[in-house]
């Protein structure tokens, strides 16, 4: 495609975003070109940010918790798993796993991320018993929890239908489901990195039970390894159809590969601009999700200001205890002070807002750490 047809052409999408038509697979194809200016679209996705979440820079003070990294499976761009008797195999006791809730609760946490390898030899009890746990210790923290692909898991575990498994977790206490497990959807690829664990339709359909039990999630997409442009739009479009439905998801993270002590280590990571257009490609096509997450930790901290600009409107957590990323080589610190995180967010030119992880405003007083409430709903013009 020469110049004026590349202008030709963005100049349509411009207005179908403008004009709040939607995008389709080849508009999304097209994006990915890379003759086509990443400016021109960090800009449009900026506008379509701004339009649906104004100025505001989305942070909240969160915590992880990876119970155990002992795995079945053996995806092919993991760096976090362990074999059942490999030295480098752990299993969190209840104490330890108190103990982090403790922590979480001293450093003002509203939220804890908690994911892990689905263990050869523990129950489903197990999983369930630390929401129940913490949920019971520690009320208000929220417990973001399970991918899809665990929540899988539990229903082969325990036979039951996934609506039951759900609701019995949410009974122990989840609050809500993070997106991680999406991987790219489309075969072609999904059987080349992750084969034997929850396919496209399953995640679909596992998110898809969560949101009618009025559970929210997050949905995510990695990239950056062996998938093409047309999977990624695929991948969107896929999220958006289901968003369509059900309206339950609230943010999307884009996930860029990181190959260090993978099965894929001989790959090149993505680069900061690919990081950038994905972002905002993203933002363009999920014209039904709320928010779009630059999460700091895996994009780096410069690359996650700028995508603030590029159509993200969050930028994750404080973080403590990351160790899915930097098993696979992230050099980005463990855990930002919720100072430095504002600050980030202020240098890149928006307001920053604490919210809770359903996105309500979080409020503190000067113990900020022990007291703290939540806000109305946040509106999104979506
Ligand atoms: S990505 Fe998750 S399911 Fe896959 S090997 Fe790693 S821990 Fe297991």
């Amino acid at each position: 495609m020469n110049s004026p047809q590349i202008k030709d052409r963005l100049k349509v999408i411009r207005d179908k975003v403008e004009q709040g038509a939607r995008l389709n697979l080849d508009d999304g194809i097209f994006l990915y070109e890379p003759d086509v200016s990443l400016h021109a679209i960090g800009e449009l996705a900026n506008w379509k940010r701004e339009q649906i979440n104004g100025n505001v820079g989305y942070y909240n003070i969160n915590t992880h918790l990876n119970p155990t990294n002992v795995c079945v499976y053996r995806c092919r761009f993991c760096a976090f798993r362990s074999d059942l008797r490999d030295p480098k195999g752990y299993v969190m006791s209840d104490e330890q796993i108190i103990a982090r809730g403790q922590e979480a609760f001293e450093n003002g946490c509203t939220e804890m991320h908690i994911v892990g390898g689905l263990h050869h030899k523990l129950g489903y009890d197990w999983y369930r018993g630390i929401l129940e746990k913490l949920h019971a210790s520690f009320p208000q923290i929220h417990l973001k929890g399970w991918t899809a692909v665990e929540i899988d898991w539990f229903e082969f575990l325990t036979k039951k239908s996934l609506k039951e498994v759900l609701s019995d977790l949410r009974d122990a206490g989840l609050g809500s489901m993070p997106g991680g497990g999406a991987e790219i959807f489309h075969p072609e690829v999904r059987d080349q990195i992750c084969e034997h664990k929850a396919n496209a339709t399953k995640w679909i359909e596992i998110h898809q039970a969560a949101h009618e039990i009025g559970l929210k999630t997050n949905c995510t997409m990695l990239y950056g390894h062996v998938e093409q442009a047309y999977h990624r739009i695929d991948h969107l479009i896929r999220l958006r159809d289901l968003q369509d439905k059900t309206g339950g998801f609230q943010t999307f993270i884009p996930l860029a590969f990181h190959p260090e002590n993978t099965k894929l280590s001989h790959l090149k990571k993505p680069s900061a601009l690919m990081d950038l257009r994905t972002v905002a490609v993203s933002r363009l096509m999920l014209d039904n999700v709320p928010h779009i997450k630059a999460y700091w930790i895996m994009l780096g901290i410069g690359t996650a200001q700028a995508a603030l600009a590029y159509g993200a409107d969050d930028i994750d957590g404080t973080v403590r205890h990351e160790l899915i990323y930097h098993d696979a080589g992230a050099t980005t610190p463990e855990i930002l002070t919720v100072d430095q995180i504002r600050q980030l967010i202020i240098e890149a030119g928006r307001e920053p807002v604490e919210r809770d992880t359903v996105y309500r405003r979080v409020h503190r007083d000067a113990d900020q750490f022990t007291h703290w409430w939540v806000g109305e709903d946040v509106l999104v013009n979506v």
